[in-house]
This record gives structure tokens, C-alpha cells and sequence, in this order.
């Protein structure tokens, strides 16, 4: 953990300490902190603006009536990603009792198309729009984990907390949804690299280890060998450095107006409670 996080979390701790206390104001600050992350991520987990904001509200009245279920050990941003995530999965258990009103998950357009987009839309920064469709179109097991670990940034511990799984699994599970989602780009953006040799290393499950601190330094030193001795692994190993780097760019979307005046609401009956 760097200073700055451990920065963050003890601020967030002290002001859950306020909120179990009664202070609402110190909730106020935490919702207003991360209740436009958990929409973010139930935006994406069921592709539905209406739907999403019905998440965040109740994963925020969850929040209010578990305050003193809430045992500190976990980050507050765990906790609520955890409550949102349980609703999350009834809310696609609901879709799913409801075929007529909700079409099941598919890839969506931009994926879906045999076309590949040109050249000249990827180099004007559209990257990130063929990523959001290509996380659209992966299994909904594999979305969670990369929104979770490379969207959000949650950190691999937190990450698996949420999930419910151990930091080993989440592993497993991401190196295999970032190949997903990988190949999910690749096909959009017509990237047709060299196909590897059976001498090829699995180099975008060796790049996402090392991402995630776990490659040995001599398989690090093999990976680097080998990356410089052979062009399509270089481009392999290229695309999903800019797959994931673009991840990070999705965490910046802005809170609707929508999700606003729902947060507004719920924070405006918070003050109107008289005990928390
Ligand atoms: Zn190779």
C-alpha cells in the first residue's frame, strides 16, 4: 500500500467511525466519494442506466441499514462494491426471469461488426469506446473481475474480497478475462498480428502476471528475450498494454444528472433521518 492510499483509507476509516456515530454528514462524504463508482460498475455489469441507478440506490439504503455490520477490515469502497455487487446479481436474476422486457447480454455493435473499425477512428482516441463494447461482450464472470482490478483499480486483495474468492483465484480469473477482453478488441479493431509459433511463450497471460508483480525475475527476463527477438509477441504484448491502459481511462466517466438528483434524493431523506 502506498503512502497516499494509506493516506485514504485511514481518512476513510475515521470518517466511518463519524458515520457509525450518527455524524451524517461523514456518510454524506463517503457517498458522495463512491456511490458514482459502484453506478459506474453496475452501469456496466447490466447495461442499463435505469437499472444502474436502481443499484446505486439500493446499495447505498443496504449500506445505511448494515452501518453496524460494516466490521472496518475492508476499505468502505470494498464494502459498498461488495453490497452492489449481491445486487447486481439479483437484478440480472430479475432480467432473466423477464425475457420479453430484457434481451440477453450479446456483443454489442461495435464488436459484433465484421468490419473492422479504421484506422483513423483508433488513432482519434476511440480505443476506449471499442474497449467499453468489448467488455460489454465478455461473460459476466470475466466483466466483474476486469472492471474491478482494472477499471476501478481496486486493489487484487479487495478486488477477490469483493468477488468473495481468494487473491490466487482472482488471478487465475483476470488473466484470463484480460485475454478475453484482448481478443474481444483485437477482433473489432481488425489487429491481425503474426499468429504465435509453437515455440511462443503464452505471452499476454506471462504480461498479465507481471502486471500483477507475480512473473519470477527469470521468467521476466525469458518474457523481455523473447519479446525482443520476435515481432507478433511484441505486438501481442503491445495491444494489451494499450487494452488495459485504456481500462483506466474508463474511470473517469462523469456522474449522469440522473444519478445526481437519485443521490441528491437519498442524501436529502439521510438528513431529514432522525438517527442513522
Ligand atoms: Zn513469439
Amino acid at each position: 500500500m502506498t503512502e497516499k492510499d494509506s493516506a485514504v483509507r485511514d481518512m476513510e476509516s475515521s470518517l466511518m467511525q463519524r458515520a457509525r456515530a450518527g455524524d451524517k454528514d461523514a456518510l454524506s462524504r463517503l457517498f458522495a466519494e463512491h456511490v458514482p463508482t459502484v453506478h459506474r460498475f453496475a452501469m456496466r455489469m447490466c447495461r442499463d442506466e435505469e437499472r444502474a441507478r436502481d443499484i446505486a440506490q439500493e446499495s447505498m439504503l443496504t449500506a445505511l441499514k448494515s452501518l453496524d455490520a460494516f466490521r472496518g477490515d475492508a476499505s468502505f469502497s470494498t464494502w459498498l462494491f461488495t453490497i452492489a455487487r449481491s445486487h447486481c446479481g439479483k437484478a440480472r436474476r430479475r432480467a432473466d426471469r423477464e425475457p420479453l422486457h430484457d434481451q440477453p447480454e450479446g456483443p454489442s455493435d461495435a464488436v459484433a461488426s465484421s468490419e473492422p473499425l479504421p484506422d483513423v477512428q483508433v488513432a482519434h482516441g476511440q480505443v476506449s469506446d471499442v474497449v467499453e463494447a468489448a467488455l460489454a461482450a465478455l461473460d459476466p464472470g470475466d466483466r466483474e473481475v476486469v472492471l474491478l482490478r482494472d477499471v476501478e483499480g481496486l486493489p487484487a486483495r479487495d478486488a477477490a474480497e469483493v468477488l468473495g474468492i481468494s487473491v490466487p483465484a482472482l488471478k487465475s480469473r483476470l488473466h484470463r478475462a484480460r485475454a478475453a477482453l484482448r481478443d474481444h478488441v483485437r477482433g473489432a479493431l481488425g489487429d491481425h498480428v503474426e499468429p504465435p509459433s509453437p515455440a511462443c511463450p503464452d505471452v499476454i497471460s506471462a504480461f498479465s502476471e507481471k502486471l500483477e508483480g507475480d512473473l519470477a525475475d527469470n521468467a521476466c527476463a525469458a518474457l523481455e528475450a523473447h519479446l525482443a527477438s520476435c515481432p507478433g509477441c511484441a505486438a501481442r504484448c503491445e495491444s494489451i498494454r494499450r487494452v488495459l491502459g485504456a481500462c483506466t481511462m474508463l474511470r473517469t466517466q462523469p456522474v449522469t444528472p440522473e444519478l445526481r438528483r437519485t443521490f441528491e434524493q437519498i442524501l436529502a431523506g439521510l438528513q431529514r433521518r432522525p438517527g442513522v
